[in-house]
């Protein structure tokens, strides 16, 4: 059992204390929780007044640490994830029956490990699920509304690294399903983006005047995800 100590209410961050035959008191600070390894018999009182002592050096550490995981992605318990542009918090949740489910704030994954792997598969995977859903039948949409739908023979998903969307000779366009953390307008740009190769496979002014036919943003939508896009990329 995990044996997690707070010095006083008003003290600003819990620890966890793991027993074991060391022979001396360490502390370490990683992914915000605080952990001091003890030898087994060392009395409560002398680690409280150790971890005291250490305090500064602590906070600082868990500021520092705070610091650098906010430049990146990361899954994990209590850390942000965008869904369809909205920030959402994730919370863990340990499950035999693995699954994945958003609500207005929050993100849930209900997993049967809360290691950092397990939970970047099954947020990939739930991912791009959902791009399976919205992009495949959005994709479907454009291309009749663009007269287009007998060109458009398969939509697939990737994690490419060059691009968001690709659209092939014979029909098939490609998407990255991390583009589902982008604001839905931004998807569609994307989608009608990709759609409109269909008619026309270049970056001529007729592809873009029929992109803009369907989206007129296209210019801020492509902008946003130019600027904004890298942010989806985990570090993990
Ligand atoms: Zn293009």
């Amino acid at each position: 059992m995990p044996e997690i100590c707070n010095l006083s209410p008003t003290f600003p961050f819990n620890f966890e204390i793991i027993r074991s035959k060391r022979k001396s008191l360490v502390i370490y600070v990683k992914s915000g929780n605080v952990e001091v390894r003890s030898p087994r018999n060392t009395p409560k009182k002398w680690i409280h007044e150790f971890v005291f002592e250490k305090k500064d050096w602590i906070l600082e550490e868990l500021e520092r640490q705070k610091r650098h995981f906010r430049q990146r992605l990361v899954i994990a318990e209590g850390r942000e994830v965008t869904y369809l542009g909205r920030p959402r918090t994730i919370v863990v949740l340990i499950s035999d029956a693995q699954e994945v489910r958003v609500t207005r704030d929050f993100l849930f994954i209900y997993a049967r490990k809360n290691s950092p792997e397990k939970l970047e598969l099954l947020f990939n995977n739930w991912l791009k699920e959902k791009a399976h859903e919205y992009m495949t039948s959005e994709s479907r949409k454009v291309a009749k509304q663009l007269g287009v739908e007998h060109k458009l023979k398969k939509v697939v998903f990737r994690k490419t690294k060059s691009k968001w969307g690709h659209c092939c000779q014979n029909g098939t366009i490609q998407y990255n399903w991390l583009a589902m953390m982008a604001p839905k307008e931004v998807i569609n740009y994307l989608i009608v983006h990709e759609c409109s190769h269909l008619r026309h496979m270049d970056h001529s002014k007729r592809f873009w005047n029929t992109v803009e036919s369907v989206c007129p943003r296209f210019k801020e939508l492509r902008n946003w995800l130019a600027e904004n896009g890298h942010r989806f990329w985990s570090r993990q």
